[in-house]
């Protein structure tokens, strides 16, 4: 079906490179564009290099609390040129891999900036070159918001860009904004041994979390010897001869903290503003490209995937967008459907989540709500983790998951049996009585959906 179909995709980020592998899979003669580097945000500024830091951080954990394991370490050094270096080169090797996979695809790569010249053609702005297609996908992703305030434009305020191109560890940073990004180098460079404080708007971090899971987060962060603030709000940042003074109210006072950089993590928004978009009159509202349940903008043949169209923001989701509007745009009929979008934090411990949180499901209706504390867990214990908990939410009379909350070790990766279940419409009894591995932190889910069907056998 997809044979002489001539596909243009727009970004070579996990919106768009995926999608350009599939497109090409199924058939269509595909021309990616990305004007920095394959793997866009995800595989250079965001998801690996963090999670790569974020490895160098638990090792220095693990350093510490060694004896815990019967195993005495005669000190320890952190090389910060070192930490920085292995993240650089897991994310050459991942990117160079990339490319590799688009030329197996002979998928056609252009190092450029694209624009709109009119809806079907697309020109490099760097050489005027004209791409001719039957659709456009553009997945141009995102890129990170700033505050109005005083000197939030200073040379020492980075973004989470900026942080990881770092070449030597300040001595303290300032964090303004608590969630996800915020929250994940807070403890890296605590882990490195940077003074740190976050500075939250909110009343509490990561704001779109569960909020007892977050709470558990919170104290684990405040342990780990950051220092939050909730409540924060900003005012303004001052550059004074020995650092940043970072001027803030809470709870009607004004306050100051003193930092050597300060690091703006307030959240990301859809970047099309070199696209020329308004050219062949792409609608967007609120700084995201709309979209309907296909992917499908309103200019017929002009599709979108990723951060660009705004809401959840997560590699995955980009990913999962893309490959749908390939598939439409190839003729399948197939919606995007937003039911189980998994939601992860590496920290230590790790916070995974898909589906409603306690609050929003207990808006819609009547719930059942099963937990289990990881101090009931025996690898929780044997990790020297046992600081978490699992958080089941079903629905009261049918029983169906509608959410599902996990801090503690292996988060992240547990989460995945809760994304494929309650894509399936599992009810807690069904996980309750899937039979789980032992011993695992996974037993934690099973026993928390058992709390809902007739109780937990690790618990009194
Ligand atoms: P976010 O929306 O998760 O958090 C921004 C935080 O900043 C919020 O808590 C907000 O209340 C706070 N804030 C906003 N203005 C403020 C102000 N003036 N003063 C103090 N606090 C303020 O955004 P983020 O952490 O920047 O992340 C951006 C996007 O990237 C998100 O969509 C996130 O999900 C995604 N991301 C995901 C991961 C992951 O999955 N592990 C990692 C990094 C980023």
């Amino acid at each position: 079906m997809a044979d002489n179909i001539r596909m243009t995709i727009i970004g070579g980020g996990v919106g768009g490179y995926p999608a350009a592998i599939r497109a090409a899979r199924l058939g269509a003669e595909v021309t990616l564009i990305e004007k920095d580097a394959l793997g866009g945000t995800c595989l250079n500024w965001g998801c690996i290099p963090t999670k790569s830091l974020l490895q160098s951080a638990a090792v220095v954990r693990t350093m510490k609390e060694s004896e815990t394991f019967g195993v005495k370490c005669r000190g320890f050094e952190i090389d910060f040129a070192a930490v920085m270096a292995r993240k650089n080169a897991v994310v050459a090797r991942l990117t160079r891999g990339v490319g590799a996979l688009l030329k197996a695809r002979k998928v056609r790569v252009i190092q450029g900036t694209a624009s709109f010249a009119d809806a079907r053609t697309v020109q490099i702005r760097e050489t005027g070159e004209t791409v001719q297609g039957d659709a456009v996908l553009i997945a141009s992703g995102s890129v990170p918001a700033r505050i109005p305030v005083v000197g939030a434009d200073g040379p020492d305020v980075m973004d989470s860009s900026q942080v990881l191109a770092m070449q030597t560890l300040p001595k303290s940073v300032a964090v303004i904004g608590g969630g996800v990004i915020g929250v994940e180098f807070a403890q890296f460079l605590a882990a490195m041994g940077t003074e740190v404080t976050i500075l939250e708007m909110l009343p509490g971090l990561v704001p779109g979390m569960d909020r007892e899971i977050a709470a558990v987060l919170q104290k684990q962060i405040s342990a780990a010897g950051v220092k939050v603030v909730t409540g924060a709000a900003v005012k303004g940042i001052d550059r004074g001869n020995t650092g940043n003074i970072v001027t803030y109210t809470v709870g009607g006072k004004t306050e100051t903290v003193g930092a050597e950089k300060v690091l703006l993590t307030v959240g990301r928004k859809p970047e099309f503003s070199l696209l020329g978009i308004d050219t062949v009159g792409i609608r967007h509202e609120r700084g995201a490209i709309v979209v309907n349940e296909f992917m499908e903008t309103n200019v017929p043949g002009i599709w979108a995937a990723g951060d660009v169209v705004g809401g959840i923001m997560l590699a995955h989701l980009a990913a999962a967008e893309g490959e749908c509007a390939v598939k439409n745009i190839l003729g399948h009929r197939e919606a995007m459907r937003y039911k189980a979008v998994p939601s992860c934090i590496y920290t230590t411990p790790e916070v995974a989540s898909v589906g409603l949180t306690e609050e929003s499901a207990r808006e819609r209706g009547e719930i059942r709500v099963g937990r289990f504390p990881l101090r009931g867990n025996g690898k929780a214990l044997i990790l020297n983790e046992p600081e978490g908990l699992v958080k089941i939410i079903a629905d009261r009379q049918s029983g169906e998951v509608l959410g599902v909350h996990i801090i503690g070790p292996h988060a992240t990766d547990m989460i995945a049996e809760a994304v494929l279940g309650m894509t399936m419409g599992m009810t807690a009894e069904a996980l309750a009585g899937a039979i789980h591995p032992h011993p695992t932190v996974s037993e934690a889910v099973m026993e928390a959906a058992m709390t809902i069907c007739g109780g937990a056998i690790h618990m009194p």
